[in-house]
């Protein structure tokens, strides 16, 4: 029953990430690409820019309107995918429904598509190829490996499937080792192969829905959901208060995945401009 603290994990990948940078002779950049209000995203774009801002990145921020015109929004990509100053460049999503988003994130130029969801990335995920991975599962694994879970051989259940989370933290753990069973709303009998998960990664988007009889005693438990409860307040997909009891680590919400999204942004960024000058 331990508490895995991702504020002060991420906090060490961000001061790394910052020394690093002064050693580096150039500063990267970031370019984030709002579009409309919602109020969530400017949150996190807000919190990004500043993450950048302390570590040393240059941060250029966009904010479009909720009406645009995807041509707008595609140029704007296209003069960032030119600019020496921009390594990476960040469209923060949901993007409104009338702009079609694969067609947007598939405009970034890979080299500069930070958070790993142009498709060239998605199959260099696929094909375990140097690309860049998304921020979330990146730094769950990040998480996972500084606990030092032994991810070789254990049973990883990741409920959800969406390609920014469930898809590539499959993959990952794959990559390292785990046996993975990928979870969704159509599979039958969550709840048993919840209980039979060494690792459980909820990323599902629903308030506190793996409770404390979903999980095996010993089991490593990691909450990537963020969701906001009527009265305001703010928790995981993972009912922490029963899960806690039987588990053997678990993240918080907030202060558990959260922080890591952000530092493996940094980190993505500063890889970006690494290849850039020609490094590894
Ligand atoms: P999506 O809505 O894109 O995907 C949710 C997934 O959960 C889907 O695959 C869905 O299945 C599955 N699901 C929904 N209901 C059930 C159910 N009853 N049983 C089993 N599976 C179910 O969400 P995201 O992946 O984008 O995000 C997941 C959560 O993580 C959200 O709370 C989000 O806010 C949070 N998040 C947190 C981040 C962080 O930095 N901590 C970053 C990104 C997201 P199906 O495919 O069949 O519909």
């Amino acid at each position: 029953m331990r508490c895995i603290d991702g504020k002060q994990i991420a906090q060490q990948v961000r001061e790394s990430v910052q020394s690093e940078i002064n050693a580096l002779g150039l500063r990267p950049g970031l370019a984030t690409i709002l579009v409309g209000n919602n109020p969530a995203s400017h949150v996190y774009v807000r919190n990004k820019q500043k993450a950048c801002e302390v570590a040393g990145i240059y941060s250029e921020g966009h904010t479009l309107p909720q009406d645009v015109q995807e041509i707008t929004l595609l140029s704007l990509i296209a003069g960032l995918n030119d600019n020496p100053k921009i390594h990476g460049i960040l469209v923060q999503l949901p993007l409104p429904v009338h702009l079609n988003e694969r067609r947007v994130l598939d405009a970034v130029v890979p080299s500069k598509d930070v958070d790993g969801f142009h498709y060239l990335n998605v199959g260099k995920l696929t094909a375990n190829c140097p690309g860049f991975v998304p921020c979330t599962p990146l730094g769950v694994l990040h998480l996972l490996k500084t606990e030092k879970t032994e991810i070789t051989g254990a049973h990883a259940v990741v409920v959800g499937r969406s390609t920014i989370v469930g898809k590539p933290m499959a993959m990952l753990l794959l990559h390292n080792h785990a046996t993975v069973t990928i979870c969704h709303s159509k599979t039958r009998h969550l709840d048993d192969i919840c209980r039979q998960a060494d690792i459980l990664i909820a990323a599902i988007g629903k308030p506190l829905f793996i409770k404390g009889e979903h999980v095996k005693p010993g089991a490593i438990v990691i909450d990537v959901g963020i969701n906001r409860l009527p009265d305001g307040r703010l928790v995981g997909d993972v009912d922490f208060a029963t899960v806690y009891e039987v588990a053997s680590a678990i993240t918080p919400v907030p202060g558990g995945v959260g922080p890591m999204t952000i530092a493996m942004l940094l980190l993505n960024t500063l890889q970006s401009a690494k290849w850039a000058m020609g490094k590894q």
